[in-house]
């Protein structure tokens, strides 16, 4: 496993990080990015769901799952991908677990959004009311949002395998 899911997040040299209107710390474009590009390598701690099992119980951490047996484990900080901000009309989305890639061209000074329900798979339910401004907001953010059937043909096939999914087996048992 670790071979294949990268241990460290990178970001496109395309790329900065400054302070940003939405909140805290962004991703910007400094230069034009085409649709369909890598933008973000999401590194992490990949493991099996035993050892995210034993690792939900520690403080401090993060556990996320992106698949059906693949796990990230982090501590909570200073990793660049944590600076994505959300927008109800991004801009990157996932390529798969661990790869986001442009969804539309993105223009100089613009900054790098994405869904956060792309892999927010669970109980998630964010504590601020999204301003992102878009006419397709949703305002509450939550991790049953995949479910929403315009949300899953709108990105489809861009959240993380675990949505996918979800979303697939859903649909096949309509
Ligand atoms: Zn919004």
């Amino acid at each position: 496993m670790k071979e294949k899911y990268p241990e460290k997040s990178s970001i496109s040299p395309k790329l900065e990080i400054r302070s940003s209107p939405i909140q805290g710390g962004g991703i910007f474009a400094k230069e034009h990015i085409k649709a369909g590009e890598t933008v973000i390598i999401w590194g992490g701690n990949y493991v099996s769901m035993e050892e995210a099992m034993r690792a939900k119980n520690q403080e401090g951490k993060v556990v996320l799952q992106l698949d059906d047996n693949l796990f990230t484990v982090e501590d909570k900080g200073e990793d660049p991908a944590y600076f994505i901000n959300h927008s109800c009309d991004p801009n990157i989305w996932m390529k798969n677990a661990f790869t986001f890639v442009a969804r539309r061209d993105i223009q100089p000074g613009e900054e790098l959004t994405s869904d956060y329900i792309l892999w927010e798979a669970e109980d998630y339910v964010a504590k601020w009311d999204c301003k992102c401004g878009s006419p397709l907001c949703r305002k509450k953010i939550t991790g049953k949002d995949w479910r929403l059937p315009e949300l899953q043909k709108r990105y489809k096939n861009h959240f993380i395998p675990l949505i996918n999914k979800r979303i697939r087996k859903s649909q096949a048992s309509h």
